[in-house]
């Protein structure tokens, strides 16, 4: 297998990290090569694993978009669609994050215009956006609420755990004990939905 070595005179142990499909490993100056191959050998498994994470999206992969599942195809019209249980997607980037954004910001519109009837709360404006590690944030002073693009690849009770996350935020700014005493009681199973999929991976489409 092949990785970038980096000798670190700080480090006590041998690290493996993949970052952007590249395997990157970092050692003291002490261990041999021999002892670092043997290493990164021994964790092949984990190691595929993260790089598959990271992989391409591919001609009939199957992508799941707001709860339905569509097979994939990139095709060379400049144009991102469903149709019946087909996914086409030009492949550029800034097509298919304007497709993605559309689409999901069609659903949670709606939805979020629900759960505001529901709970009385009025005058949020959404923005949407693609986030690398949160799934919303909220600004109670600006009466906003933002969403990460990628919850259109989330099964539909995650996405609306995280509407409702955001919106308990409006009146608990912190992750307290009362933020999520309001939050489980207007989802009583909150905290297993998001145990549920924490380990879903978002496709990599372009
Ligand atoms: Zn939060």
């Amino acid at each position: 297998m092949e990785y970038v070595l980096h000798r670190k005179s700080n480090c006590k142990k041998i690290k493996i990290r993949v970052v952007e499909g590249v395997v990157q490993v970092s050692a003291p100056f002490t261990v041999s090569k021999r002892e670092i191959d043997r290493f990164v050998h021994e964790q092949e498994a984990w190691i595929e694993n993260q790089l598959n994470k990271c992989a391409l999206s591919k001609e009939n992969d199957l992508i799941s978009l707001l709860g339905n599942e569509y097979k994939l195809h990139y095709m060379n019209k400049r144009i991102c669609y469903v149709e019946g249980n087909d996914l086409y997607l030009y492949p550029d980037k800034t097509l298919i994050q304007r497709f993605l954004k559309q689409n999901v910001k069609k659903y949670i519109d709606l939805r979020f215009k629900f759960f505001c009837e529901q709970l009385n709360i009025h005058d949020i404006s959404l923005q949407y956006g693609f986030y690398k590690s949160k799934w919303g944030s909220c600004t109670p002073s600006k009466h906003k609420i933002c969403f990460n693009v990628n919850l259109i690849f989330m099964p539909l009770e995650f996405v609306d755990a995280i509407i409702l996350h955001e919106l308990a935020h409006l009146y608990h700014l912190n992750h307290s004990k009362d933020f999520y005493s309001l939050l489980c009681t207007w989802m009583p199973n909150y905290k297993e939905i998001i145990k549920k999929y924490k380990k879903i991976s978002i496709p990599n489409l372009y």
